[in-house]
């Protein structure tokens, strides 16, 4: 008889096995167990056939990465614990010293300082093209370019890009695109398929989501993934995600499995009422710009409805408005510290309104030339009642008459 100790470790009881339920067990590991030298020897964990290490995949991660697939129509996934941390697992993955990568100047702010600070240090150049202008882009290709990335819809202003035609500039020269599919979440367009109803195989390379958005949905759990279709360029971030070792806690990959299926209902219900909310703002005479794709008039507007404009698309829950010039920038943050359903704070997609004053200015090489002098807010819409949004906005727009 083993002593108490180690029988309460290798305790001989098996549960039986076939244990069917909704929801996915959440799998927990570090070490994982082989049956035999041989299998610790053959084992591989690539290609998803077994278990060899907690970091290299569980039930948990590997179902996850395979919904996450089938949400955005690609092939491979990894996941990483933030959505930042998805965007630079692309750049250490596919870039090296000498070569450039170009942003489009809209782009999410942390990626551009990950450009200006760890990839210039590595001898990674960068620049910023404009998202708006097909011929910026094409002229700032250059034979040292192997990465572009798109963003649509732009970060903060929302215009939303011609993006088959800067996926066709940039294949046409031989680059990567690598998309950050965060605002389109898989349901507003399909990236590995930008031309629908074509028979033009128009793809991004790579797909890199904040799964602390949309697929998490609560606004409690920080993940990124990466998606692609090319097993090359798969397997080439996979054994860069290996050697750094990114991975993800069993738990948030489990509450992200518990969301996922209700996140077409979630895009759809939060975009009805962003609309209603945006197109209520339009007639607030101190907002002298709403900016949101699917209102006529917002830039991009045409490339938002050829691409997204369809029942099962869609525009994500957030939208800016350019205050006017006239109200000093303390004005504006008194609207926003007035805002009571709207809470203070980042991220978006949850369930709870959200809004952040920035400041366009010190974000952007040059004023862009779509967007109204003013002072920008961004709301992000939660699942409130539009009516009650609509009326703390219009308390609060009392802070801009005092
Ligand atoms: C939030 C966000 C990210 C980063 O996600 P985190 O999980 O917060 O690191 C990246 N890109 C876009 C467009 C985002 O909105």
């Amino acid at each position: 008889m083993p002593e108490l100790s180690t029988s309460l470790i290798h305790h001989p009881y098996e549960a039986p096995a076939g244990f069917a339920a909704p929801q996915h067990a959440v799998h927990k590991a570090s070490t994982v167990f082989f049956p035999t030298v041989a299998a610790m020897r053959s084992r591989d964990w690539k290609n998803k056939s077994a278990y060899t290490y907690g970091l290299h995949g569980t039930p948990t991660t590997y179902a996850l990465e395979e919904r996450l697939c089938a949400l955005e129509g690609g092939l491979q996934c990894v996941l990483v614990p933030s959505g930042l941390a998805a965007l630079a697992l692309v750049a250490l993955a596919l870039l090296k010293t000498g070569d450039e990568v170009l942003l489009p100047d809209n782009a999410y702010g942390p990626n551009k300082a990950l450009v200006e600070g760890e990839l210039r240090s590595w001898g990674i150049s960068h620049r910023y093209y404009d998202a708006m202008d097909p011929q910026d882009l094409a002229a700032k290709l250059s034979p040292a370019t192997r990465l572009v990335w798109v963003e649509a819809a732009g970060s903060v202003t929302l215009e939303f890009p011609d993006l088959a035609t800067l996926v066709r500039i940039i294949k046409q020269h031989g680059a990567l695109v690598a998309l950050d599919n965060t605002w389109g979440a898989g349901i507003a367009f399909k990236p590995f398929n930008l031309a629908p109803g074509s028979s033009e195989a128009l793809a991004v390379d790579v797909s890199a989501h904040a799964l602390t958005k949309y697929p998490s949905g609560g606004g409690d759990v920080l993940m990124g993934s990466v998606i692609t279709r090319d097993p090359d360029l798969h397997m080439q971030i996979k054994l860069c995600h290996m050697r750094l070792g990114l991975g993800v806690g069993a738990n948030d990959a489990e509450l992200v499995l518990r969301s996922l299926p209700s996140i077409g209902l979630r895009y759809r219900a939060h975009d009805e009422a962003t609309r209603a909310v945006a197109t209520w703002c339009q007639t607030q005479p101190q907002f002298v710009q709403v900016l949101h794709p699917a209102l006529a008039g917002s830039p991009g507007h045409e490339f938002w409805k050829a691409l997204c404009d369809r029942p099962d698309g869609g525009a994500a829950c957030l939208f800016s408005v350019v205050v006017a010039p006239q109200y000093a920038q303390a004005q504006v943050d008194a609207f926003c510290d007035a805002l009571k359903l709207f809470r203070l704070g980042y991220s978006w997609a949850g369930p709870i309104s959200l809004v952040v004053p920035y400041e366009l200015r010190t974000m952007r090489s040059t004023w862009p030339q779509e967007i109204t002098q003013g002072t920008l807010v961004r709301f992000s819409v939660g699942l409130e009642a539009v009516a009650d949004l609509q009326a703390d906005i219009a308390q609060a727009l009392l802070q801009l008459r005092a």
